[in-house]
């Protein structure tokens, strides 16, 4: 399908200001829109009167090819979880097991509306490629671990270091990133390294930290200090680190982040499906000044890579948790699960789950985040990646059928 410019006629469009419009629209190739007189050079025009237009999710913290690991496991704790079931099966991953999971995953994401995935895991140049492949973006953060059989922490950085230095790049839409993967998984000079190589190549730095009250009081034994204060003193957060969970973060720690310029990515569906027992308060985060994210974290902890079931989700334990309704409203859980989106999707507004509309459309957004809808259209960088509720980029049935066929000869076998 034509890359450029699409006129969306007879339709609604919601920006990132939340603010309901009607008319006719021109989505352009740089993420901007204008409104259109009917007479501008455009690639396709799309009568849209059944759909509304918004941007689209960005999903802040997830491993895609984790897919693999979906109802695997089920009913353990994150430790227990990750030693008996993840960390042995994920010494047999290949590259194509990776390659089948991540585009497994780009085809749930396109589906859901997300257009953007900070991810974490194993063989980082076939995670690009696949990502390459459906057309979305992606910060390809490769995972760094000293207990990893597929290998080893020193293998790792240097082969990142390789794709970082390449004067190659693939895509706009990709790039590198390192991801040690916790305190707890990598020691003082793994996790010092790879701070130091994403200073040097200005790239996503990406770390769990403070996700179980296990991690915390381990890490308070060993080095007298919380997980965030702990990478403080060694000078490994820096503008821009992405850190997951922080569900067991003290005000101290928080301030620690906002000074940093460190992001912290609340994951609450996973936090809730492994007993993390604590969750990111977004109203101390926000009261600190840190820039919090939202994500689903791995489908393997989530069941799902649907960013419009976590915001709902995020919205929900955050009220719940502080007995305050008014947290997280529709606009700020908007802006949180879109987070400068430059890319569109439509909704179907015929779909039941959206009704009623209310008084001039006033009952919308609410109801995209907690009531739902299917997602027909997803526009990037001017290409339409899907058209009419089919994925244009990824294959679904096939895809579905290789995962299938993947898991029961590795997994179920
Ligand atoms: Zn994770």
């Amino acid at each position: 399908m034509d890359c450029g410019t699409r006129r969306l006629t007879k339709t609604r469009l919601i920006d990132s200001d939340c603010r309901l419009l009607s008319g006719d629209f021109l989505l352009h190739e740089d993420g901007s829109y204008s409104i259109s007189k009917g007479h501008e050079d455009v690639v396709e025009e799309i009568s849209a009167e059944n759909r509304i237009i918004t941007r689209s999710f960005q999903n802040w913290h997830t491993h895609s090819a984790m897919v693999l690991n979906k109802s695997f496991g089920e009913g353990l704790p994150l430790m227990e979880w990750l030693e008996r079931a993840i960390f042995p099966v994920e010494k047999g991953l290949t590259p194509e097991f990776v390659k089948i999971g991540t585009l497994a995953a780009a085809a749930e994401m396109i589906s859901s509306g997300t257009t953007f995935a900070c991810d974490m895991y194993f063989f980082p140049e076939t995670i690009a490629n696949s990502y390459l492949e459906s057309g979305i973006r992606a910060k390809v953060c490769a995972a760094v671990s000293d207990n990893d059989e597929i290998y080893d922490s020193k293998s790792a950085l240097i082969n990142i270091e390789k794709l970082l230095s390449s004067e190659q790049k693939s895509s706009d839409l990709i790039e590198f990133g390192i991801g040690p993967h916790s305190i707890y998984s990598c020691d003082e000079e793994t996790l010092i390294k790879s701070s130091e190589l994403s200073k040097k190549y200005d790239c996503t730095l990406s770390i769990h930290a403070s996700e179980t009250r296990k991690e915390v009081t381990d890490c308070y034994e060993i080095h007298g200090m919380y997980p965030i204060e702990y990478l403080d003193s060694i000078d490994f957060l820096s503008e821009g680190t992405i850190c997951a969970h922080c569900g067991w973060v003290t005000k101290k720690e928080m301030r620690i982040l906002s000074r940093n310029g460190a992001h912290a990515v609340h994951c609450p569906t996973s936090n809730q499906k492994l007993a993390c027992g604590g969750t990111l308060s977004y109203p101390a985060m926000k009261d600190a000044e840190v820039s919090v994210l939202l994500g689903t974290d791995g489908a393997a902890s989530n069941n799902s890579l649907d960013m419009r079931s976590e915001a709902k989700t995020a919205s929900l334990i955050q009220k719940h948790d502080h007995w305050d309704a008014s947290i997280l409203n529709p606009e700020e859980t908007w802006k949180l699960a879109t987070n400068n989106s430059k890319d569109w999707i439509t909704w179907d507004l015929d779909d039941i789950r959206l009704r009623p509309w209310g008084e001039g459309g006033s009952r919308l957004l609410p109801n995209l985040i907690y009531s739902g809808g299917d997602i027909l259209d997803v526009f990037v960088s001017g290409n339409a990646i899907r058209r009419n509720g089919i994925t244009q980029t990824i294959n679904e049935r096939e895809i579905s059928e290789e995962l299938e066929n993947l898991v029961k000869d590795y997994y179920d076998s």
